[in-house]
C-alpha cells in the first residue's frame, strides 16, 4: 500500500512528515510533501489524518475497497470522517467519534 499526495493542495506544513514512523516523507525545495520510499509505507494512515487540507489519500488494496480505490479522511472537531473512493466513482463515508476511540 502506499499514499498519494496531491501537490497543488499541500500547503507545506510538514506535519504529515514530522507523522510519519517511517521516515517516508520529505519537505521538497517548493515546500511540497513528497514521498520517498513508498514502498516502504505500511499504511498507518497517520499522515492522511494529519494532514489539514486532505492532501493525502490511502491507496486501498483490492481487498479494500477495489484496485484503484483510494481513503481520505476529514476532521470535523473530534469527528473523522473517513471517505473511500471507488474507481467507478462512487463513495462511501463512515464517521467516526474520535472521543470513542477507546470504548471498544
Ligand atoms: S501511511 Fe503511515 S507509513 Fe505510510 S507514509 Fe503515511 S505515515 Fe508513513
Ligand atoms: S500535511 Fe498535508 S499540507 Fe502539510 S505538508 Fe503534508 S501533504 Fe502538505
Amino acid at each position: 500500500m502506499s499514499i498519494e499526495i496531491h501537490a497543488k493542495k499541500c500547503i507545506g506544513c510538514g506535519k504529515c512528515a514530522a507523522v510519519c514512523p517511517g521516515s517516508l516523507i520529505a519537505m521538497t525545495k517548493e515546500k511540497k510533501a513528497q514521498i520517498r520510499r513508498p514502498e516502504r509505507c505500511w499504511a498507518c494512515v497517520s499522515c492522511v489524518k494529519e494532514c489539514p487540507v486532505q492532501a493525502i489519500a490511502l491507496f486501498l488494496g483490492e481487498d479494500m475497497g477495489g484496485l484503484g480505490g483510494k481513503m481520505v479522511v476529514r476532521r470535523e472537531g473530534t469527528l473523522l470522517r473517513w471517505t473511500v473512493r471507488l474507481p467507478d466513482g462512487s463513495e462511501k463515508t463512515v464517521t467516526v467519534n474520535s472521543r470513542d476511540a477507546n470504548k471498544y
